[in-house]
């Protein structure tokens, strides 16, 4: 489809690597690529009028865990480990069905705000590559490790399987999810850093949210962070 965005009062964008505003201009787009900025009289394109409107480049969100848009004001206002073990309650009768609709919910809030991208954590990682496809979105997102909920073993066969789904697709680039350093033991962490070289996938893990965690890594493994 070839789209015209008619009368942009404003275009944020790069020139030469400079940041340049642009000022009541007309971007025509074809087959997903911009192929024109100015003023621009030419047929053949679906029109759509951007008088009063700000043209910017798609933001990116770098961290979410999608379907949890269904668990909103749930529990709030909890320490982090006890919040944790609540939602690990709940979240381990989620279905597929509703994983997808918590997914979705996110992705037509991501877009409603011009977020084009996003790096998610949750269970059943094809649930929402597939609810990111359908809406066009960028998705980076792959299996999680979480000793608490699931054998690492099942967690690496669902993601090699999930890369050799999503490995080639133009919008899902799988990564390794590994929950945190306390909700995994230190054979998981080896178990990710080696699928990660093997993969050649990057991993995502939460690190240093709280005192406790800091001295509790300190305590554990004689360092406060993780080190491969
Ligand atoms: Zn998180």
């Amino acid at each position: 489809m070839d789209y015209l965005l008619k009368n942009c009062d404003f275009v944020l964008t790069w020139i030469n690597d400079e940041p340049k505003v642009l000022r009541n201009v007309d971007i025509a787009i074809s087959d997903g690529l911009i192929t024109g900025v100015g003023t621009i009289t030419m047929g053949g394109f679906e029109k759509i009028d951007c008088s009063g409107h700000v043209v910017i480049p798609g933001l990116v969100n770098a961290h979410t865990h999608t379907p949890m848009s269904l668990l909103r004001g749930f529990y709030d206002d909890a320490e982090l480990m006890t919040w944790l073990n609540k939602m690990w309650s709940v979240e381990r009768e989620l279905t597929r069905d509703v994983i997808a609709l918590g997914s979705e919910l996110s992705i037509i809030e991501m877009i409603m705000s011009g977020t084009t991208a996003f790096i998610d954590m949750y269970h059943y990682p094809d649930v929402t590559a597939d609810v990111a496809l359908k809406y066009g979105l960028r998705a980076a997102l792959g299996s999680t490790f979480i000793d608490t909920l699931r054998k690492p073993s099942c967690v690496e066969n669902e993601l090699r399987n999930f890369v050799s789904t999503y490995g080639k697709s133009q919008l899902v680039r799988p990564l390794i999810n590994v929950h945190s350093i306390y909700a995994v033991s230190r054979d998981t962490l080896l178990r990710a850093r080696d699928l990660s070289n093997e993969l050649d996938l990057p991993i995502q893990v939460h690190v240093s949210e709280t005192r406790d965690e800091v001295y509790e890594s300190k305590r554990r493994y004689g360092m406060f962070q993780w080190s491969t």
